[in-house]
């Protein structure tokens, strides 16, 4: 087969989806299709059948379930955005889908999607990470559960498996007093893809900081959860939020653990240069929004 030719498979449940994955010889998962589809027609990618699991009924839920909240893989960027229980909940997921492509592509792309691509530019992976979501993968075989922070192994290269499909995104949502932000940088306020990003949580108790993370996306093949300018934070105490050479110590030390490349978005050091930017401006909004007192 060309590229462009290929089998289209429309299962009606995630066991007959599975089921052609491990039926066929080269098969993709298909949710939006705005990656994949992409990246067939330019032919980076060949897929002999195509198996959309986008209408799957099980894998567009948001829901509360005690203290987690349960996002199906298919849920698009669109109703994350606009979830009334994320945006109580988990303001800076719905933020950071916000930010994503134009709202042609968030109709379509899928969280799922945007993690499973692997992609070091994925818009999703760093507010996932800060908010320590777990991800539920099924295979014909097992359901397994697999923290994000495994998640990622190289880019574009992520730790599902053939005949594997990531069902939910689960987080755990703790009390009132963590402060989660996400900030990027792209080349224009509309459909840009980032340059740099980051997003930390910041969480307290009795006025003491008492955890936090910070991770910084796009200047390295993977996220990055930078545990040194954590660590940092959780040693602050509430004056230093406010105390730029301080804020600046953590911004240099998230910028430390990046790896960025030089490309048309921009240099190396540019990208080093945001990220200790966005790291100082993200942790104020995650301090302002983490109620404290
Ligand atoms: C114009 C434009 C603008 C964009 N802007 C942004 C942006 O600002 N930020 C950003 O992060 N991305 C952006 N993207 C990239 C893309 O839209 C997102 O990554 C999107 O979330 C991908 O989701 P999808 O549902 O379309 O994935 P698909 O294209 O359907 O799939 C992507 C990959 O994941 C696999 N996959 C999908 N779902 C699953 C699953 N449940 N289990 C296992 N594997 C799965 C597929 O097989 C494929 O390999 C943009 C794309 C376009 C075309």
């Amino acid at each position: 087969m060309n590229s462009l030719e290929f089998n289209y498979h429309s299962p009606k449940t995630l066991d007959e989806a599975i089921n052609i994955l491990n039926k066929c010889d080269n098969p993709a998962l298909l949710a939006g299709g705005t990656d994949v589809l992409v990246e067939i027609k330019k032919g980076l990618r060949q897929a002999d059948d195509l198996v959309s699991i986008k209408n799957l009924n099980e894998l567009k839920i948001i829901k509360q379930k005690q203290n987690e909240i349960v996002i199906g893989s298919s849920v698009t960027h669109n109703e994350v955005k606009n979830s009334s229980l994320i945006k109580e909940k988990l303001f800076a997921l719905s933020e950071a889908a916000s930010n994503i492509g134009t709202d042609q592509v968030r109709n379509t792309a899928t969280i799922g999607g945007n993690i499973c691509t692997g992609a070091s530019c994925c818009d999703m992976a760093p507010v996932l990470l800060a908010y320590n979501s777990e991800l539920e993968i099924l295979s014909s075989t097992e359901k397994r559960m697999i923290h994000i922070k495994d998640f990622f192994l190289a880019h574009k290269k992520t730790s599902i498996n053939k005949g594997e499909i990531l069902t939910k995104i689960i987080i755990h949502i703790s009390d009132d007093q963590t402060g989660v932000s996400f900030l990027k940088f792209g080349l224009r306020d509309a459909a840009s893809i980032s340059v740099a990003s980051v997003s930390v949580m910041i969480k307290f108790s009795d006025k003491q900081c008492i955890d936090s993370r910070i991770v910084i996306g796009a200047v390295a093949p993977t996220p990055i959860l930078c545990s040194k300018a954590s660590k940092l934070l959780c040693d602050f105490k509430l004056t230093d939020f406010s105390n730029e050479n301080i804020l600046s110590k953590v911004g240099e030390s998230a910028a430390e653990d990046s790896l960025p490349i030089d490309d048309i978005r921009g240099s190396a050091d540019y990208r080093r240069k945001l990220v200790k930017v966005l790291t100082q401006r993200a942790i104020k909004i995650a301090f302002e929004r983490a109620k404290y007192i």
